[in-house]
Order: C-alpha cells, then sequence, then structure tokens
C-alpha cells in the first residue's frame, strides 16, 4: 500500500475530486470536514472519514495521529478546506472576515504544525495549500478574501524555505474559477449573479478534476523535485 494522504475539506468540490484520484491512486486516506456525512458517502477504500473543522487545533492533530496509527505517517497533506465570502468592506460583516481567516489562514497554519514535526524528523513528505488566483491579483468585492489567499502564498513560501533542508516540499496550487459549491456561502444575491455572469462571459470555467490533476502532478514528482508553484485558471479568465 502506498503512503498515507489527508484531505481537508473533501466533502465537496476539488477536495472530493482529490479524494477519489488519491484513493484510485492507491494512498489511504485521512479525509477531513464538518459535513463527516459526505465524506463517508464516497464510498472509498481504505480510507479514515473524521468530524474536523480545520479551525479546532486539537480536533486536527487528534485526526491526524488517529490516522498514522491507522496507517503510518503522513506523506501528503492538501491544506484545501475553504471559504470565500464575497462582499464589500464597507457593509460586510466582521464575522464573515472572522470566518474567512480562521479557516483559510489559522486552520492552514494548523495543519502544517500536525504533520511538519514528523516530516522534518523523516526527512521527507509534501504539503500542499490551496491558495487561489485571488492570492496573485485582486479582484472587485473580493478584498477580505483576497487577503486570506495572499496570506497562503506568503506562509507557504515561507515555510517552504524553512523546510527546505529536511527535504519536505511546500506547493502552492492557485487556481482560477471553478464550478463548485464555494460561492453559494456569498450572502450578496447582486455579487453572486455578477460573479455567474462573469463565469458565463467567459465560455464557462475549470471542472475540480482539473485542480486535481494539476495537484496530482506536483504530488507525484520525486521527492527531490519541488514545483513550488502551479497557476491554472480558464483560459479565457483575465
Ligand atoms: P467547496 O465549497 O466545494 O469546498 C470547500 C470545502 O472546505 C468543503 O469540503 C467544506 O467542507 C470545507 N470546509 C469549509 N470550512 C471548513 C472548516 N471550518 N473545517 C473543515 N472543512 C471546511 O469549494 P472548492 O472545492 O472550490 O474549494 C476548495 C479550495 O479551493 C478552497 O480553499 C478555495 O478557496 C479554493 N479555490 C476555489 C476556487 C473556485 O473557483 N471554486 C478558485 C480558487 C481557489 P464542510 O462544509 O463539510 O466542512
Amino acid at each position: 500500500m502506498k503512503n498515507l494522504v489527508v484531505i481537508t475539506g473533501a466533502s465537496s468540490g476539488i477536495g472530493e475530486e482529490l479524494a477519489k484520484q488519491m484513493n484510485a491512486q492507491g494512498h489511504p486516506l485521512l479525509l477531513l470536514a464538518r459535513r463527516v456525512e459526505k465524506l463517508e458517502a464516497l464510498g472509498l477504500s481504505n480510507t479514515l472519514c473524521m468530524k474536523v473543522d480545520v479551525t479546532d487545533k486539537e480536533a486536527f492533530q487528534n485526526a491526524i495521529n488517529t490516522a498514522t496509527d491507522k496507517y503510518g505517517p503522513v506523506d501528503l497533506l492538501v491544506n484545501n478546506a475553504g471559504l470565500m465570502l464575497l462582499g464589500q468592506v464597507d457593509v460586510q460583516s466582521a464575522a464573515e472576515w472572522k470566518a474567512m481567516y480562521d479557516v483559510n489562514v489559522l486552520g492552514l497554519l494548523n495543519g502544517m504544525q500536525s504533520v511538519l514535526p514528523s516530516m522534518k524528523q523523516r526527512n521527507t513528505g509534501t504539503i500542499i495549500n490551496i491558495s487561489s488566483v485571488a492570492g496573485r491579483k485582486t479582484f472587485g468585492d473580493h478584498a477580505a478574501y483576497c487577503g486570506t489567499k495572499f496570506a497562503v502564498h506568503a506562509i507557504s513560501e515561507n515555510v517552504r524555505e524553512e523546510v527546505a533542508n529536511n527535504n519536505v516540499r511546500v506547493i502552492t496550487i492557485a487556481p482560477g474559477a471553478v464550478e463548485t459549491e464555494l460561492l453559494s456561502h456569498t450572502t450578496s444575491s447582486d455579487i453572486v449573479s455578477g460573479y455567474e455572469s462573469w463565469k458565463k462571459e467567459m465560455g464557462g470555467v475549470l471542472a475540480p478534476i482539473d485542480v486535481s490533476n494539476a495537484i496530482s502532478y506536483a504530488y507525484n514528482q520525486p521527492q527531490n523535485v519541488c514545483i513550488r508553484e502551479i497557476v491554472l485558471a480558464p483560459t479565457k479568465q483575465q
């Protein structure tokens, strides 16, 4: 059997697709999300599904410990769980800003800290952080979300430098628009309909499998090759 892969936010979208792909490649999996019933409904073999909110550091660490007892050390952690609440800063609630920073930034730090000591000690391992094109350039109504994703890029590159000597890879994957549940949590119907029109004007967006293929490509390079960053987007996206 291959090495253990951990995926956060595997209950829908990109994470769900990646779980299926990594399972087909023969990896035992630890899948984390709040909607554990959606993880279990995937029906994947050699897979531990755990209801974990990534903002809960202790629960995250406990889940990693349970999975490593069962399947051995984590070889790949994909910090994919994310929340996008679009809004203009003059009207958006502070609760929405906090929710995004808690999940997209602190949740990702929780994940890295849960696996890095063992990876450094074993002198191998890979962390893949899912950022966004919104972590490379700004978009209207995205101020707080862009802030979280610019942070993901900065944190990932900083940690990559910290652990390079330990033979641990830190990779950032930055997708453009992908068809998933992500937009559905935005509360402004005007912003949602504007975003939907933008997607139509582009003639469609990426599918989750396009992103999961990029993650798989980066991971499946030999350990001495670190693809530091992949930015992928619909060809017609500006
Ligand atoms: P989805 O909304 O389909 O998936 C988001 C996942 O994150 C869900 O499985 C959700 O699970 C999980 N999640 C959210 N909050 C938490 C939490 N507190 N604890 C644990 N899990 C959580 O969206 P995508 O698949 O599109 O998003 C995946 C990643 O891709 C995100 O980081 C997103 O920012 C990024 N991305 C997406 C793009 C797009 O256009 N779709 C573009 C660029 C980047 P549950 O609710 O069950 O907890």
